[in-house]
């Protein structure tokens, strides 16, 4: 751990979290690329400005440098530096805390009295959807109440 490292490049949306994707996924990629990829895979229209802002600011960091791509001279393309992998694959293990969170959040709280379930709660097939419950006597409160409506 280095003592006095400075600020991390915030990857604060899916747009730039998809570039480090095509990156780390390719062995180059050109910007062109990268917005058709954006506009394939996401359906999102991303501005050329706002792609090689960030990949200049992901540049002057040492994370990607240039590749030239020989079938067209005035095209250039980018990797990632060894710097730049390890960059990326902190990144990932972020999202995957977050993303694994956020199912984990979703399942656990007791669907019919909303106390929050960590181990062993009552996981019951309600209405063919699995709902998670903190006891029997819960799930047969919920069972109740939705089949007097
Ligand atoms: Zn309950």
């Amino acid at each position: 751990m280095k003592l006095n490292e400075k600020k991390e490049i915030k990857i604060q949306n899916l747009t730039k979290f998809y570039i480090l994707v095509l990156l780390k996924s390719n062995k180059e990629v050109t910007g062109y690329y990268i917005l058709k990829k954006l506009d394939e895979d996401l359906n999102k229209t991303a501005s050329p400005t706002y792609v090689y802002g960030f990949l200049k600011s992901l540049k002057s960091e040492r994370y990607i440098e240039d590749v030239p791509i020989l079938k067209s001279k005035r095209k250039k393309g980018y990797r990632l530096t060894s710097l730049g992998k390890s960059f990326v694959d902190r990144i990932f293990i972020r999202f995957n805390n977050l993303i694994e969170v956020a199912i984990q959040s979703k399942l656990a709280i007791c669907a019919s009295c909303g106390v929050k379930l960590y181990e062993n709660y009552h996981n019951e097939i309600t209405n063919k959807k699995e709902m998670n419950f903190c006891c029997k006597h819960c799930a047969k409160a919920y069972k109740d109440s939705y089949n007097s409506n």
